[in-house]
């Protein structure tokens, strides 16, 4: 059954009118596609919806639905002429397996690490596109890419980000689709300070995250293998976190802080609490400016610790 048909069997009572003013000036009205045992914040009440652009007339639609007092910006993305484009409908079926997603495993993350998620809407007949579907969610800021490509780049938040995409992971959810080449499914809003992760349609829960390093700027690269989880990898490299030195044997800070996570795992420290004890111990090394790492032996006894952690591992 073609995914038109279904979304015409499932329409709740709850209509949207948008505009997307450059194309039809007329709103269009869309429906709320009910999806069993779905549940989805209602839309903050307000206006007709207008759409400002960017809109692809032949491909995915992507705009953002201008601000105003009453309504907070949202972003839309969806589909186009869902009754005759077979890879369209292929694309509709991400979006459902997203929109399941969003109600199954981001519930609580949402307005935090993901977008607010307004459901999937329909509209049967539209001036620009044919039979459309559209994905409604809170505006998350702008792509990384363009971020990175700013003077606003700053390392605080880029540790930022590292952390919110940690965050996620500790939610034991794995987004499988972050990486250099796929920073546009990563958002900063410069307002709020804020991260929204994006685009669920790939992303699995579940998730144990191996990661054997805290967020900090380093001056080499791990091995993918030494880091322990690919993702939480590919942010700090999308971030160029780990330096322009090529991975290096000899950065003893990088082989004392994996050491020193190794010790803490074996005496049962949970992996959060080591990272961070980790982290402490690389943040007290560096307020140090006659510790000269390379002349001591590297040994898990040579590590010095900050005072706070001297006290926490006591207890262990
Ligand atoms: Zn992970």
């Amino acid at each position: 059954m073609a995914p038109s048909l279904r979304f015409f069997d499932h329409h709740e009572e709850q209509l949207l009118h948008l505009t997307l003013g450059f194309t039809a000036p007329h709103p269009t009205t869309f429906y709320k596609v009910k999806l069993e045992g779905a549940h989805f914040a209602p839309l903050p009440p307000g206006p007709d919806l207008i759409g400002t652009a960017p809109y692809h007339p032949y491909g995915p639609i992507s705009a953002v639905i201008q601000s105003s007092n009453e309504v907070p910006r949202l972003a839309v993305k969806g589909v186009l002429f869902l009754e005759t484009d077979v890879l369209q409908q292929e694309s509709a079926e991400r979006m459902l397996k997203e929109a399941m997603f969003y109600a199954d495993h981001l519930e609580e993350l949402q307005g935090k690490l993901v977008p607010r998620y307004y459901g999937l809407w329909h509209a049967p007949v539209t001036q620009w596109g044919g039979e459309v579907l559209i994905a409604v969610m809170e505006w998350g800021g702008m792509r990384l890419s363009a971020f990175l490509h700013s003077e606003i780049a700053t390392l605080a938040r880029r540790f930022r980000i590292a952390e919110a995409l940690d965050e996620l992971h500790d939610h034991g959810v794995y987004h499988a689709q972050i990486g250099v080449g796929e920073e546009r499914h990563v958002l900063y809003n410069i307002e709020t300070e804020s991260v929204r992760f994006v685009e669920f349609s790939d992303a699995f829960a579940g998730h144990i995250c191996g990661r054997q390093l805290p967020v900090r700027l380093f001056d080499s690269y791990p091995s993918r293998i030494q880091f322990g989880c690919r993702e939480a990898y590919s942010i700090r490299q999308c971030l160029d976190l780990f330096g322009n030195r090529v991975r290096n044997r000899d950065d003893d800070q990088m082989n004392v802080a994996l050491m020193h996570m190794q010790g803490l795992l074996a005496r049962g420290v949970s992996r959060r609490e080591a990272l961070h004890l980790v982290g402490c111990t690389i943040d007290h090394w560096r307020t140090l400016p006659e510790f000269q790492l390379k002349r001591r032996p590297v040994t898990e006894n040579s590590i010095p610790l900050s005072g706070d952690e001297m006290q926490i591992m006591k207890n262990y």
